[in-house]
């Protein structure tokens, strides 16, 4: 007799959740697969979304990569979107759902649970962050409202407070619709956790677009006169007809604190690299989860789109019966900032400090291209190295082109534990229309090995 097929339901129908619910039925095709997302969207992309808002003649739709129907019908998979999970009962082995649509509430039993529930946009707790005009982004339905407003209201200034990545690309987004953009910055700079010397070509090229940038500003209320919106901060008043609030986001863990499933110290739901959780048949992956830091050798909340991927692939697998580990990650980002890329990846300054790591730090600024080939732009490299092993700890660059694709270089160099000196052996292509004799992320290994050198003061 063969055994009774096992139901694996996935809380969260985005990237985490449909990479698990897809890898389940691909390792165990007779397993049935329920996901349950309170939302209306499944499986889009979210990373795509300030590109799609600059583009008004695109369709908010345009980002979804598997709509329910075809899920349904080419992967096998029961989603249920407007389903909005209520509480785990562990020891039962079940979820609590409410329809949102149809009304009602009714109860599913699994053998094997996924939660993929993401991440919630911070709204800060200031008066009249509820009022018409003012929108985070987070999802499809954010996307939808803030094309929606930029449709029916002549929006000739935005504010947006917040200038880290997503802050940054919704100014780059606006600033390309011809709208006036003003940003405020709670920290002393903008991009905060970018070391100085890429902040200040960050700041350069905001400038330069006609960006208004207040740092040290606190966002204190917004209200409405008349057809306009007042921002106020302790900087004083914008005045704009869109607000965007990008000020980071944090772990949806509600399910899992009410379920008694461990948190980590991020306050994200603690996984191993099975990503199972504290609770037995209970994994977790993505935005609500933390993620192994190989740099820093333990646990982390690193946000990413491409760690959701990867860690509900693992959890999916795993909820079918399969023994799959996720690699962990070295915290590496992009981003584009206007005319410039700017990417990162390890540690900077302010987590080599937490972890009491002591290290060296190292400027360079290079050139994309060799000077005998037209187009060539700067580029501008910090490289964190620990003092005492010379091991790589961290780079970040910005520049005109080909910045994240050199970062991924540096993230490799962390994957191997390499110190500087071998990064600066490595044999990188040299050809003048893509770089020059010595790329700059030799250069900027070069410049540190030679800071490791230098006494300590
Ligand atoms: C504007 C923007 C730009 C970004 N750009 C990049 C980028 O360039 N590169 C990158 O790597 N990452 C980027 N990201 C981050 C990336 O989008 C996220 O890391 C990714 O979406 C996380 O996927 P997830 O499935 O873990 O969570 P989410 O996308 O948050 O999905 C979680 C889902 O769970 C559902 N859910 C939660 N609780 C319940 C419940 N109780 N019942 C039912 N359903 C529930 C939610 O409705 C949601 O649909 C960006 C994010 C944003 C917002």
């Amino acid at each position: 007799m063969s055994a009774a097929a096992l139901r694996i339901v996935v809380i969260g129908g985005v990237a985490a959740g449909m990479s698990a619910a897809s890898q389940a039925r691909r390792r165990d095709p007779r397993c049935e697969v329920v996901v349950l997302d309170r939302g209306p969207d499944i499986s889009y992309s979210a990373c795509g979304m300030p590109y799609n808002i600059g583009d008004l003649a695109r369709g908010v739709d345009d980002l979804v990569i598997l709509n329910a129907e075809t899920a349904r019908s080419e992967r096998g998979i029961d989603v249920r979107t407007r389903h909005a999970v209520l509480s785990i009962d562990v020891a039962r082995r079940a979820v609590q759902v409410a329809d949102l649509e149809a009304g009602g509430e009714y109860t599913l039993g699994w053998d094997a649970l996924v939660i993929a529930s993401g991440a919630t946009a911070i709204r800060p707790p200031v008066p009249g962050l509820d009022l018409p005009g003012v929108f985070v982004l987070r999802d499809l339905t954010d996307a939808r409202h803030i094309k929606r407003h930029l449709a029916d209201v002549k929006v000739s200034t935005a504010a947006i407070v917040g200038a880290g990545y997503i802050g940054i690309e919704m100014a780059d987004a606006l600033h390309g619709l011809g709208v006036a953009v003003s940003m405020l910055e709670k920290a002393d700079q903008v991009l905060p956790g970018f070391a100085p010397a890429i902040v200040e070509v960050a700041e350069r090229e905001l400038e330069r677009q006609g960006v208004r940038v207040q740092t040290g500003a606190s966002l204190q209320s917004v209200q409405r006169e008349g057809a306009d919106l007042l921002v106020y901060s302790d900087c004083g008043v914008i005045r704009a007809q869109l607000v965007i609030v990008a000020v980071g986001a944090r772990p949806e863990v509600a399910l899992a604190r009410q379920a008694g499933i461990a948190l980590g110290a991020s306050g994200a739901i603690a996984v191993d690299s099975a990503m199972r959780t504290s609770a037995p048949g209970v994994f977790a992956a993505g935005d609500c989860a933390e993620a192994h830091h190989l740099v820093l050798d333990r646990p982390s909340w690193i946000p990413l789109g491409t760690t959701a991927n990867k860690q509900g692939k693992v959890a999916g697998a795993n909820a079918a019966g399969a023994d799959e580990h996720f690699g962990g990650i070295v915290g590496s980002a992009g981003f584009k900032c206007f005319d410039l890329e700017v990417a990162r990846t390890g540690l900077g300054a302010a987590e080599i400090a937490q972890a009491g790591l002591a290290a060296v730090a190292a400027v360079s600024t290079h050139h994309t291209r060799a000077g005998s080939y037209p187009g060539d732009k700067p580029i501008t490299t910090v490289v964190y190295a620990e003092r005492a092993s010379g091991r790589l700890l961290g780079a970040q660059m910005i520049g005109g082109e080909a910045v994240a694709k050199r970062i991924d270089v540096f993230a490799t160099a962390l994957h191997a534990r390499m110190t500087l000196g071998q990064v600066e052996a490595l044999d990188l292509t040299y050809a003048p229309p893509f770089a020059p004799v010595y790329d700059p992320i030799l250069i900027a290994a070069g410049v540190g090995v030679k800071a490791l050198a230098k006494p300590r003061r």
